[in-house]
């Protein structure tokens, strides 16, 4: 009887107490909390609870087996990255490290019209990788075209077709968020808009997204605006812009004109975004240099056809067009080396200094001759300064531009790629929040974190929320930075001091812990099999 009562007492005293000594795994202590959803932020304290936002207030009485003095931070969701390819370094790099000292806490692949299928080997080999940050994947149309049409110039029957909605209907299943195109590569390229519509029609039906490198980004990007619209529209599902820019300077201002069509589009009911990296430089493969008409096939038939002089020659002119008015920016020194597996001595150097090195004036036409050189013997991938500063804020400022990296995983020192990689969400934070005041905070963190959770039907993360996954970046307002340069790429970014993947610390003190908490996550249409 005695001990019953002792018992009981020692409950009640329990519950009496819950209030004033709860405790924690982690505490973010007093700093200004940015929720994700575009609010003002407010000071509170954030307890975290194995892999979840417990609780966040006023948790002064309550303690925890870890205490973050976040006073002079701001406390946000960790940042989704709607457009990486981190299967390039995700591997040799599983910690991700420029990917999380950004704060990025989720990494999305497949982009470009590029994937793995089918997706359950990577999602499989990711899960027992272990890796820092959540993983999710789109599924590639390229990939599927490649595999049931291959590398030609023509429309797929609709046998192939069938076989192409079949594979998106599998990933859909596996667990994919959506459908990628790159229709300014090969094969997306030969791909008629009726085709994906036909394609995307089955993502719809799973509820992912149509997500797009669309067919031409330079004097063809307000038809290819157009083009993603009508995708849209006739496929009935969320339509997202990929890396949204405005390449060549002829170009230059036309982001008015693509972001009135966003406008009108939504206001007939179509649900089309976009996203976007804060800088004036594409990269991609030097390829992208020649005319389409020259790339099918791929390297081995490209090669081919520089070793016919005739179609050399034509493709010459095309490259010295290209140069001089699309992605080339109008002069070749516009156009840097980025990663040349095979020659490292041309690494950040653009094709005006190659060819004076050789001996040949930095002309066009020169310029022309030292990139078919590079292409037949190996290829590589190139930078190209063609973009302006007022169209990357002019769409930054759209409230429909999500932030992401189009960025792999890097690997400390090695190649020159593009700074996009370490910088993307700290230099908006940096440069174009605290800097040229472009956006406000508020904003920027939206774009980075809930703004896509809700574009992938991501339902319990990119919210500061108790209950969501406790992904959380903790970085100081006056002193994140981007520090990679186009010169000097191999920097990580600073400022983002603390970083939490499902509740444990994988940033502490500005360094990886080595931690790798991340998860496999999976899309609207995800089926787990029973076996
Ligand atoms: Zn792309």
């Amino acid at each position: 009887m005695i001990r019953a009562c002792s018992v009981f007492g020692l409950i009640l005293s329990l519950i009496l107490a819950a209030p004033a000594q709860e405790s924690f795994d982690v505490i973010i202590r007093g700093g200004k909390v940015i929720d994700g959803s575009g609010n003002p932020w407010f000071r509170a304290d954030v307890g975290v609870r194995g892999d979840r936002v417990a609780r966040i207030g006023d948790l002064s009485n309550s303690s925890a087996a870890r205490v973050i003095e976040a006073r002079n931070y701001a406390v946000a969701p960790g940042f989704i990255d709607p457009h990486t390819h981190a299967l390039s370094g995700i591997f040799d790099v599983p910690t991700a490290d420029n990917a999380l000292l950004q704060g990025v806490t989720t990494l999305t692949e497949g982009n470009d019209g590029s994937s793995p299928f089918p997706i359950r080997a990577n999602l499989e080999k990711i899960a027992s990788t272990r890796i820092s940050a959540n993983w999710a994947l789109y599924v590639g149309q390229g990939t599927l075209r490649r595999e049931a049409v291959g590398l030609s110039n023509r429309a797929a029957t609709p046998e192939e077709i069938a076989k192409m909605k079949t594979m998106v209907a599998q990933a859909m299943e596996e667990g994919a968020f959506g459908l990628s195109t790159g229709l300014f590569y090969i094969p997306g390229n030969f791909t008629k808009t009726e085709e994906v519509i036909e394609l995307a029609k089955v993502a719809a039906r799973y509820h992912g997204i149509y997500i797009s490198h669309m067919r031409n980004e330079a004097d063809g990007l307000l038809d290819s605006v157009r083009e993603t619209i009508r995708i849209g529209e006739e496929a009935g599902l969320p339509v997202q812009m990929t890396h949204h820019k405005v390449i060549g300077s002829k170009m230059w201002g036309k982001s008015a004109d693509s972001l009135r069509f966003v406008d009108e589009a939504r206001a007939r009911g179509i649900d089309i975004t976009m996203d976007q990296y804060p800088y004036t430089a594409s990269q991609t493969s030097l390829t992208a240099l020649l005319p389409q008409s020259y790339q099918e096939g791929g390297q081995q038939e490209i090669v081919k056809r520089l070793r016919d002089p005739a179609t050399r020659a034509k493709i010459k002119q095309g490259i010295v067009a290209n140069i001089l008015y699309d992605r080339g920016g109008g002069d070749a020194k516009n156009v840097y080396i980025g990663v040349c597996s095979w020659d490292r001595s041309f690494e950040g150097k653009n094709l005006a200094e190659i060819a004076r090195q050789r001996a040949l004036p930095p002309t066009p036409e020169n310029a022309a001759e030292v990139a078919m050189d590079i292409i037949e013997k190996g290829g590589a991938r190139a930078i190209y300064h063609a973009m302006s500063e007022a169209d990357v804020e002019r769409i930054m400022r759209h409230p429909m531009t999500a932030v992401g990296s189009d960025g792999g995983i890097s690997i400390l020192g090695q190649g020159v790629p593009h700074p996009r990689e370490y910088g993307t969400f700290a230099r908006v934070l940096g440069r174009y929040v605290r800097e040229k005041k472009t956006i406000p905070l508020e904003e920027a963190v939206r774009k980075m974190s809930n703004a896509t959770a809700q574009r992938l039907g991501i339902a319990d993360r990119g919210l500061l929320r108790a209950g969501f996954f406790a992904d959380i970046a903790v970085f100081d307002p006056e002193r994140v930075t981007d520090n990679a340069t186009f010169e000097k790429p191999h920097q990580y970014a600073t400022g983002v001091d603390y970083v939490l993947v499902n509740g444990e610390i994988v940033v502490e003190r500005g360094k990886h812990t080595g931690a790798r908490p991340g998860r496999v996550l999976y899309g609207p249409g995800y089926q787990k099999r029973s076996q």
